[in-house]
């Protein structure tokens, strides 16, 4: 497929500095967007930070990293024939494997071309008279598109907090998000974790095994549910095969784009006995089942409790001593309101002789010494620490390019209270930049392939449409981000998910402006909304020649 485009003004191999394009990031989000925006001819360069494809399945390589969402429905859907030759192996993929899908799917559409690696943007600029963004590198390269659109990831800016001292520290540092490719060998060694998220509890099981010792510090204690991952058997993906079209659809008009059996009764509307049978099922299920136990779960405090109480139930179930069981409780937000875990081997691990649970919350962290960490109470010898502190999410990997829209307005004033976006896509003042899974849209309260590949044809649709029509510009008026931005908050505060300090409202990251950042009103229902605005002629957005 040519990477020419008829109307592009100069596009010459190597050295070409003027594309129709510009995506940044190869992850599941850059990699269909250039698919999509080749297909419309448009030359296209894609810049990547990492030396592969893959994204956040090139950076998270630490062991036990895998998908959370079943590997069948967390995969692309736009090619019949891709998903016809590609098989996975387990209900939930691990890294490896997803890695290497998302590698087949670059040579098989031949994207790699069009990839500069180890190329990280810093910095993109509108340039009003000529209606084209200016796209500035780490190798000092100078580039403009008319079009640039940011695949840059929700959980892509790995966040490690400023302890005091930790340049210090003699031994070996890791953060969960950008792991050494080469592996780690923690044999022998007294390993510590600090915090216990999504990454950390898929990590630390692997951990506990291998090191001699394994601290983890932890701060605030999540939910976790059994992933009861396996080999995928060959009738469920025969099923999937048989009925995949069927499914595709169930998924992009659902609640969260995957399948979740949403049970309509409320929590507090049975007899406790059926709610405890109900819970039960969803626990043996595993993953996300949970999610749908009751239409009111996420909706009403009381309800919520009742899940809550249940998951609480079986730490104590599972964790021998007690007192340890009790720091693994939470307590103080309501159940899923942070990201809910999903594990395999979690809690059972806190049982073993070589782990030790640390609260950091009643015991802070005061420093990083030479040797280890030292909280306000002892002092832990380390030959390791793992960072699993995760990610500056939705915006960080955003602001941390220098994005200048209309007369030079930094996008990071424009977001100096927090995101703003129309549909999470477009930003008022940034003409023809378009973010990929941006704040205001369903992204990671979603399976978010299905959100990505949403995204992608629309913005890909979009740009055909203005070049029909031979438009130069699409910009987001104040008012319809004014109206998006109260909708989202709106439907957030109709549910239980604000209530907790979590990285959905920016509370990881000290001085980050408390917002609630994705979309919940459900993927199909905003897929529907971005329909209807396109099918207007892109209400609530300005088109220029
Ligand atoms: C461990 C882990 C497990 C997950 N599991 C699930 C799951 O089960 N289900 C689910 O729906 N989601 C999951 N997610 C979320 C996951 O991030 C998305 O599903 C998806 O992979 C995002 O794809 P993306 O292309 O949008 O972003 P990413 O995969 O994050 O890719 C963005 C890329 O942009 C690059 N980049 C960023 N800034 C720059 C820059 N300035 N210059 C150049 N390159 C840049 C980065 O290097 C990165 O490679 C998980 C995330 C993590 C961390």
């Amino acid at each position: 497929m040519s990477d020419q485009s008829a109307t592009s003004v100069i596009v010459s191999g190597e050295t070409a500095n003027v594309f129709d394009a510009v995506i940044v990031g190869a992850g599941f989000a850059g990699l269909y967007m250039l698919h999509r925006l080749r297909g419309l001819g448009l030359s296209t360069r894609v810049y990547e930070a990492g030396s592969g494809v893959g994204g956040t399945w090139f950076w998270n390589r630490y062991p036990g990293a895998r998908c959370d969402v079943e590997s069948l429905q967390y995969s692309y859907s736009f090619s019949e024939s891709l998903e016809q030759e590609w098989q996975w192996t387990e209900r939930y993929a691990a890294q490896p494997e997803i890695e290497k899908y998302l590698n087949h799917v670059a040579d098989r559409f031949e994207l790699r071309g069009s990839i500069q690696f180890d190329t990280r943007v810093v910095a993109a600029t509108f340039d009003e008279a000529a209606k084209r963004w200016t796209i500035q590198t780490d190798r000092g390269e100078s580039v403009t598109a008319s079009f640039c659109v940011m695949a840059t990831g929700c959980l892509s800016a790995a966040k490690v907090p400023a302890y005091q001292g930790i340049d210090a520290f003699r031994g070996k540092m890791y953060h969960t998000g950008q792991w050494p490719a080469e592996g780690v060998d923690f044999s022998g060694r007294k390993v510590g974790v600090i915090g216990t998220g999504s990454s950390a509890i898929q990590c630390i099981p692997h951990l506990a095994r291998q090191a001699s010792h394994l601290f983890v510090f932890q701060r605030t204690p999540n939910f976790s549910v059994p992933a009861h991952n396996g080999p995928l058997s060959p009738e469920v993906a025969r099923d999937w095969q048989a009925n995949r079209v069927k499914y595709r659809h169930r998924d992009r008009n659902s609640q969260f784009g995957f399948r979740i059996e949403l049970n309509p009764k409320s929590a507090l509307g049975v007899a406790p006995e059926e709610r405890q049978r109900e819970y039960e099922a969803r626990w043996r299920d595993g993953g996300f089942a949970m999610l749908g136990a009751f239409a009111d779960i996420v909706l009403n405090q009381k309800a919520n409790e009742t899940a809550a109480e249940f998951v609480r139930s079986k730490i104590r179930a599972t964790v021998s001593d007690p007192a340890v069981a009790r720091k693994l409780t939470p307590i103080e937000y309501p159940f899923a309101a942070k990201r809910l875990c999903v594990d395999t081997d979690y809690y059972p691990t806190f049982n073993r002789d070589n782990v030790t649970l640390i609260d950091v919350r009643a015991r802070p962290i005061r420093e990083i010494t030479s040797t280890g960490v030292r909280t306000v109470e002892a002092e832990y010898a380390l030959d390791s620490i793992v960072f699993a502190t995760g990610f500056d999410a939705i915006t960080g990997a955003l602001l941390n390019i220098d994005i200048g829209g209309r007369a030079g307005v930094p996008l990071k004033q424009h977001w100096s209270e927090g995101p703003r976006t129309y549909l999470g896509i477009m930003i008022a003042g940034f003409p023809n930049l378009f973010t990929i899974t941006g704040p205001g849209s369903p992204s990671v309260f979603s399976n978010m392939v299905l959100s990505i590949e949403q995204h992608v044809e629309w913005i890909s649709d979009c740009i055909g449409y203005l070049r029909n029509r031979q438009l130069a510009t699409i910009e987001a008026s104040v008012e319809a981000e004014n109206a998006w931005g109260a909708h989202v908050n709106e439907v957030a505060n109709y549910t239980l998910f604000p209530r907790a300090r979590s990285w959905y409202v920016g509370a990881n990251i000290p001085g980050k402006p408390h917002v609630f950042m994705p979309y919940i009103g459900g993927v199909g229902v905003y897929r529907q909304k971005c329909d209807v605005i396109a099918a207007h002629g892109y209400e609530g957005f300005a088109l220029r020649p």
